[in-house]
C-alpha cells in the first residue's frame, strides 16, 4: 500500500520536476503559466499531464503539432518514482521517508539541470534543505534519537570541509555549486551515520573519475572539458544510503 502510493506520488513529483528543470534555470515561475507545447503553444490539459501514460499514448509528441517533447518527462518521472519506491522499502511509512524523498526529488532535478546546463541552481539546493532538514530533525525526535541532529550537523561539516579542500586544490576544476550542495548531502548521510559521508563522497568521486576517463577514451571529452560533477555526487549520496553500512562493515571487519 505504501509502496503503491509512493510509486504514484513519485510519478507526480517527477512530472512536476519536468517543469522545474525547464523553468528554474531560466528564472521563470514554476506555478504560472500552465504547461504548454514549446512549439505551437497548445496549453496542456489535465489529461496531457498524466505521468508516463500520456507520454506513451502520444508517443512523446505534442497532441496538436506532433512536435517531439523528448524523453525528459519519462526519464524524470520514472527515476523519481523508482527512487521513492526504493526509499519506501527502506524507511517504510515514516518521517525519514518524507525527508529522503525530498532529497531524491531535489537531486533528480539538480542532476538533470547540471547535465543540461552545467549549473546547480542554488534555489533548488536551498528549497531541498529548507524542507528536508526540518523533516530530518522531526524524524530524529520522533525516534527518540536526538543525537542524530548532531550527527547530521557533523556530516554536513565533514562534507563541506572536504569539498572546500577539493575546490581549492582543483583551482576551478570543481564548480562552486558542488561545494554549495555538499553540506546538504553530508547532512542527510550524517543523519544515518557520519561514516556514510565518506562512503558517499568516495562513490561520487570514483564514479566521476570512471565516467570522465571513459568519455576521454571514446573522444567525447578532452582533458579540459568541464564534466558536470553534480550527478556523480548525487548518485554517490543516494547509493550510500543503501551501501554505506556494508561498506563500513567491510572496512572495519577486515
Ligand atoms: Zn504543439
Amino acid at each position: 500500500m505504501v509502496i503503491t502510493f509512493t510509486a504514484i506520488f513519485g510519478l507526480l513529483i517527477g512530472s512536476f520536476l519536468t517543469v522545474v528543470v525547464d523553468r528554474v534555470p531560466r528564472g521563470a515561475s514554476i506555478v504560472s503559466p500552465g504547461s504548454a507545447c514549446g512549439a505551437c503553444g497548445l496549453e496542456l490539459g489535465p489529461l496531457d499531464l498524466v505521468p508516463v501514460l500520456s507520454w506513451l499514448a502520444l508517443r512523446g509528441k505534442c497532441r496538436r503539432c506532433r512536435t517531439s517533447i523528448g524523453i525528459e518527462p519519462l526519464v524524470l518521472e520514472l527515476t523519481t518514482s523508482t527512487l521513492f519506491v526504493l526509499l519506501a522499502m527502506k524507511f517504510h511509512l515514516s518521517w525519514e521517508l518524507g525527508a529522503y524523498c525530498t532529497l531524491a526529488a531535489g537531486l533528480v532535478a539538480l542532476s538533470w539541470i547540471d547535465l543540461k546546463t552545467k549549473r546547480l541552481p542554488r534555489e533548488i539546493i536551498y528549497v531541498t534543505a529548507v524542507i528536508g532538514v526540518p523533516l530530518l530533525c522531526v524524524a530524529a525526535l520522533v525516534r527518540h534519537e536526538p543525537k542524530r541532529i548532531w550527527m547530521m550537523l557533523l556530516g554536513a561539516a565533514i562534507a563541506l570541509a572536504f569539498m572546500a579542500l577539493v575546490y581549492v586544490a582543483s583551482r576551478g576544476g570543481m564548480g562552486d555549486g558542488d561545494v554549495r550542495l555538499s553540506p546538504l548531502l553530508g547532512a542527510y548521510l550524517g543523519w544515518l551515520n557520519p561514516g556514510f559521508v565518506a562512503v558517499g563522497l568516495f562513490l561520487g568521486f570514483t564514479l566521476g573519475a570512471v565516467v570522465g576517463i571513459v568519455l576521454m577514451l571514446i573522444g567525447r571529452a578532452g582533458r579540459k572539458t568541464a564534466v558536470p560533477f553534480g550527478p556523480f555526487l548525487a548518485a554517490g549520496t543516494m547509493a550510500a544510503i543503501w551501501v554505506g553500512q556494508p561498506a563500513i562493515d567491510l572496512i572495519l571487519h577486515r
